[in-house]
């Protein structure tokens, strides 16, 4: 990448997007992710135009020409969300994708990162094989759909417009409501509301789903990497190993851990569980990227955990 860059973050205002600013705010010079002399980030809200809507979004491709587009705004939803709004959850994610990716396609944007996600088992090769889990089917076909758009602008027009695969990401930023998130900001406010209140800490579901969990400031790191050195249209998956995986047990008792929760702390059977394993393979990034150092997950819980109790006014709850 030359100097003279400039990087339109769409979501930049959520988990991810927040994780890229802090880490190109704060890496020392001469880091590989720090940012480079001459580069210009931009991290979009959606208040700065609503990408469902194609004029919006050209207007703000006309605001800030980019000539790099990391593209992360999505509706993003937990579980319970997903079941329930199958349909906005594909057309709005189908809206925004296309729009973001026409509009990079007209202004001459050189490279577009976009986020699929794992709702599938899955390594690069299988993206499209085998129907989503029906619980987020909306989301999950929306999604990948972004690989099939990049390949025909890529076959059609030579444009060089990839997608990221995250895991289970957390961290700083993310949304904490009690209905609407994902396990580990929605366990961490449960917890916190049950020692402030002295009532039990209830967790939906039986502990035993595995999940693959990346933080936040780790995952904005690979991105960070991918701008700069991944010019291939086949989709990387970022995340740490299979062999990482956590139970939803042992994120609840890591949480318990951070928050120093000493009350009572029972599993809600009657509660759905969702999928059991989502293993999505990291192979092909640590054959490209030599090196990577993941932070540890409790460290990076407790961080999160830290985070919340520091940021309660004003966090996403
Ligand atoms: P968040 O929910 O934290 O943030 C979503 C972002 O998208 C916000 O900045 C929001 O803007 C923006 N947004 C939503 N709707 C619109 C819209 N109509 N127009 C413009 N902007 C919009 O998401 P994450 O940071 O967690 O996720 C980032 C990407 O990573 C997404 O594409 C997601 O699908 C993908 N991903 C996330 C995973 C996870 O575990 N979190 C796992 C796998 C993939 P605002 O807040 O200003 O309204």
């Amino acid at each position: 990448m030359s100097s003279n860059n400039v990087i339109l973050v769409t979501g930049g205002t959520g988990l991810v997007g927040q994780a890229i600013k802090h880490v190109i705010e704060t890496e020392p010079e001469g880091s590989r992710f720090a940012k480079l002399p001459g580069e210009k980030w931009i991290f979009a809200s959606s208040s700065e135009g609503d990408l469902r809507d194609p004029v919006q979004t050209r207007q703000l491709y006309e605001k800030y020409k980019p000539t790099h587009v990391i593209h992360l705004a999505a509706l993003v939803g937990g579980l319970f969300k997903n079941m329930k709004y199958k349909l906005t959850f594909l057309r709005d994610n189908l809206l925004i994708n296309d729009n973001v990716l026409e509009a990079a396609h007209e202004s001459g944007t050189t490279k577009v990162i976009s986020c699929l996600s794992t709702c599938y088992p899955l390594d690069e090769n299988k993206i499209h094989t085998g129907p989503p889990h029906q619980s987020n089917f909306g989301y999950a076909h929306a999604k990948r759909m972004v690989d099939v758009q990049n390949h025909a602008y890529k076959e059609q027009f030579g444009h060089n417009f990839t997608s990221a695969i995250p895991t289970n990401v957390f961290g700083p930023h993310d949304n904490f409501d009690l209905e609407d998130s994902h396990v580990i900001p929605g366990l961490i406010h449960k917890c916190y509301l049950a020692k402030k209140n002295s009532t039990p800490f209830v967790v939906a579901g039986t502990g035993k789903p595995l999940r693959q969990f990346i933080f936040s400031r780790d995952l904005a790191k690979l991105f960070i990497w991918m701008l700069r050195s991944y010019d291939d249209v086949e989709p990387v998956i970022l995340s740490v190993g299979e062999d990482e995986e956590v139970s939803i047990k042992e994120v609840a008792d890591a949480i318990v851990n951070a928050l120093d929760f000493k009350g009572d702390y029972t599993f809600d059977t009657t509660r759905a569980d969702g999928q059991f394993r989502k293993p999505a393979s990291n192979k092909k990034l640590l054959t490209l990227m030599n090196g990577f150092e993941f932070t540890p997950f409790t460290e990076a819980l407790d961080l999160t955990a830290k985070w919340f109790l520091e940021n309660y006014d004003t966090a996403r709850t």
